[in-house]
């Protein structure tokens, strides 16, 4: 930008019409400008002193936070901004205080570091701008620093591009349920949890019956619909916390945070009914067949004694085989 204003500076120089300025009012134009630039530019522009009282608060700032310059001024940037990560914040500015060097806060590791809407929202992840900030040191001609300048760009397309690809990564395309992948991984970090906290959790494994029937008497195509007539209703009857995936062709898995043997059972038999009660309809090719499915399904709670998550899918894995063994259409434990 400096550089920008340079080459300002010198075509003023060049003009007939400017000719008669002199060094002083060239100054003058020239932080006329900056000002301007400064107020008008797309990054949010913050000063502040080292009680965190603001001294300059741009265009970009009046415009997402709806507070102006002129009530920004000798404020402190936490009442206006009561969002603001208050200790983490602090200790990032502390440390550009006592080095003297810039400080960098990436979106990942603080998505929304002002709590300011999305002004791009289509198809986006989220409502809220994602943000990275820096912050570096103003020297004063004393050579002291007294202030902090912060810099905050909306980095929101970046960061809900990243996080629709991430989303796609760990979904399966045909169901639209966790893949096997991401599945296994929340799967270990709810192990893992449960035997920090010693707090219980179930997990279901359930499998379409007779499925190899369905493929070979309808086709793949009809299969294939039969698995996510399944999916659909597993989602639909999902809670918020659950976690459904689809861990193998016709096999899927539901983990159950907080929930009990008991209560497992009765999510697992109530889907169960669920599945048994919806048939798939089949269409004009098949004179408006309605396809009967079922599914048998194995709960297995939590335990301190397995040492390593695969211990707990076997045993719902072991569930699943008795339930296949009784007759299928049923849950077991
Ligand atoms: P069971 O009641 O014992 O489970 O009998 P089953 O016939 O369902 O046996 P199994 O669970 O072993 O069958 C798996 C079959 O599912 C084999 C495979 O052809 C079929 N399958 C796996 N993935 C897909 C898929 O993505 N689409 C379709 N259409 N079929 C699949
Ligand atoms: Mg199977
Ligand atoms: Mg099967």
């Amino acid at each position: 930008m400096l550089f920008l204003l340079k080459l300002q500076l010198q075509h003023l120089k060049n003009e007939p019409g400017t000719l008669s300025m002199n060094k002083d009012e060239l100054d003058i134009t020239n932080l006329h400008w900056v000002l301007q630039i400064l107020q008008n530019i797309e990054v949010g522009l913050i000063v502040f002193d080292r009680n965190y009282e603001v001294k300059v608060w741009n265009g970009f700032m009046e415009n997402h936070s709806g507070i102006s310059s002129v009530a920004a001024r000798d404020k402190n940037l936490f009442t206006l901004l009561p969002t603001l990560p208050k200790s983490w914040f602090q200790y990032k500015t502390e440390s550009v205080l006592k080095l003297g060097i810039q400080a960098h806060c990436n979106w990942q590791q603080e998505p929304h570091i002002l709590n300011f809407e999305n002004t791009r929202p289509f198809t986006a992840e989220s409502e809220l701008m994602f943000q990275n900030v820096t912050l570096f040191p103003l020297f004063s001609t004393d050579k002291q620093i007294h202030h902090i300048c912060a810099l905050v760009y909306d980095v929101s397309e970046e960061a809900n591009n990243l996080l629709k690809l991430k989303t796609i990564s760990q979904t399966d395309a045909l169901t639209q349920l966790v893949n096997r992948g991401h599945w296994q991984t929340l799967f270990e970090q709810e192990f893992l949890r449960c035997k920090r906290y010693e707090d219980t959790a179930s997990v279901i494994m359930m499998d379409i019956d007779h499925f190899k029937q369905v493929n070979d008497t309808y086709g793949h195509q009809v299969g294939d619909r039969a698995i996510q007539l399944i999916a659909d209703i597993i989602l639909e009857s999902q809670r918020e916390t659950d976690v459904c995936g689809r861990y193998g062709g016709e096999e899927f898995v539901i983990l159950l945070p907080k929930t009990s043997l008991k209560d497992g059972v009765l999510v697992a038999d109530r889907l169960r009914k669920r599945i048994e009660e919806t048939p798939l309809p089949l269409g004009k090719e098949y004179n408006d067949e309605q396809l009967k499915l079922t599914v048998s399904a194995g709960v297995a709670e939590f335990s301190n004694e397995f040492s390593i998550a695969e211990n707990w899918l076997e045993k719902a894995d072991a569930a699943l085989y008795e339930s296949k063994e009784n007759g299928r259409n049923q849950v077991s434990t």
